[in-house]
């Protein structure tokens, strides 16, 4: 069967071939505090876009546990990071939210999509490198496989979008190389292909303390990024901290990354264009500019903070919320699952 033969089969798995509205599906690890760069590069879009789009909204408990977390700060972690995609204002009228580890189907996909990924295109990821370079005494074959699962949590849902950062653009391009192997192989078109959708600005937000990498949960330095939760004394910290030059001109410039990434901050959080931001503290110092960040930063997040709390402490609405995600994206995961097993011979 040629795969333009197969467009029935392929309308039974999707249930996009009736939707009229295109699948969105992104996710983040509850592997920690919440910062600046998720906000940015990944949740602020998901929310203003979420009305066009069916979406689908992950906590990725599976890949937090390729490094070592705690039992008890994962679950936690899990609940706030549920708390906070609603504070951030992802509505539940146009997204399902839910914990990937309540779909069973993503792990058994895993399993039999990493027989499908040669082991060649998974040496090739950079995500794997950073991290295991940064862990040494911790590599597992699952931070290796990390982006089958990656893959899988996205073609199970039949995706056409993956709204992520700049960081993840390798991941969706393995995910679909993934898919187009397996359908030419059983000449059958079982998966959609998906495309990252990155935006040009925000999509790396750097690390405070040091430029040259990216803002991430995972950096033991906590001085290296805003949370969403910080305090505003700790932002003013964090902020008047925040690694510079001495050069002191308030000018977005590649050569001069430290100011130019909160440049890039204070642009997002604003809207102004850049030449608008450089007019406005021209002939000023950094502490000038640092201060007015700082307030653009404290103006943003106290709301969603006021919200998060609303959430967190409402556990059995949480609770309820997770479940019902879980319910409602599921079908899908176990069709496009079943579909698999049987072109495959499973079974
Ligand atoms: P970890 O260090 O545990 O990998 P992380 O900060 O990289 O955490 P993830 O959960 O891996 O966060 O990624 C969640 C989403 O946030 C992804 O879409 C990713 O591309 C985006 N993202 C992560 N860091 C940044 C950043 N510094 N700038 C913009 N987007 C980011
Ligand atoms: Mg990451």
């Amino acid at each position: 069967m040629s795969i333009e033969t197969d467009q029935k089969n392929q309308a039974e798995v999707s249930a996009t071939a009736t939707q009229v509205k295109k699948r969105v599906f992104s996710g983040i690890q509850p592997t920690g505090n919440i910062h600046l760069g998720n906000y940015l590069g990944a949740i602020r879009n998901w929310v203003g876009a979420q009305d066009q789009y069916d979406n689908i909204f992950c906590i990725v408990d599976l890949h937090a546990i390729t490094l070592p977390i705690n039992a008890k700060e994962l679950h936690q972690n899990t609940r706030k990071l549920a708390a906070l995609y609603l504070a951030c204002g992802l509505d539940t009228r146009y997204c399902n939210l839910f914990v990937q580890s309540h779909v069973h189907e993503h792990a058994e996909m895993s399993w039999i999509m990493n027989c499908y990924t040669p082991m060649g295109w998974l040496n090739r990821m950079t995500q794997f490198k950073t991290k295991a370079d940064e862990n040494p005494e911790s590599v597992n074959t699952g931070l290796y496989c990390y982006p089958v699962l990656m893959a899988c949590d996205i073609l199970l849902y039949q995706t056409h979008y993956v709204p992520v950062g700049d960081d993840q653009r390798q991941h969706v391009e393995i995910t679909r190389d993934i898919a187009q192997r397996f359908n030419s192989l059983y000449k059958k078109r079982v998966f959609t292909l998906p495309e990252a959708q990155i935006r040009d600005t925000g999509a790396r937000i750097m690390s405070l303390e040091n430029p040259s990498k990216k803002m991430s949960k995972s950096d033991p330095n906590p001085a290296s990024r805003i949370n969403l939760l910080d305090e505003p004394k700790v932002i003013k910290q964090k902020i008047a901290r925040a690694t510079t030059d001495s050069l002191r001109l308030v000018a977005f410039d590649p050569e001069r990354p430290g100011i130019t990434n909160l440049l890039t901050i204070y642009q997002m959080l604003t809207g102004q264009p850049e030449q608008e931001i450089e007019a406005e503290f021209a002939g000023k110092g950094y502490g000038d500019f640092k201060a007015a960040l700082t307030d653009r930063l404290v103006a943003t997040l106290e709301p969603i903070q006021r919200r998060y709390n609303e959430y967190i402490n409402d556990m059995v609405s949480l609770e309820g919320i997770l479940k019902q995600g879980a319910d409602r994206v599921r079908p899908q995961a176990t069709a496009t699952l079943n579909r698999v097993k049987e072109v495959i011979g499973l079974g």
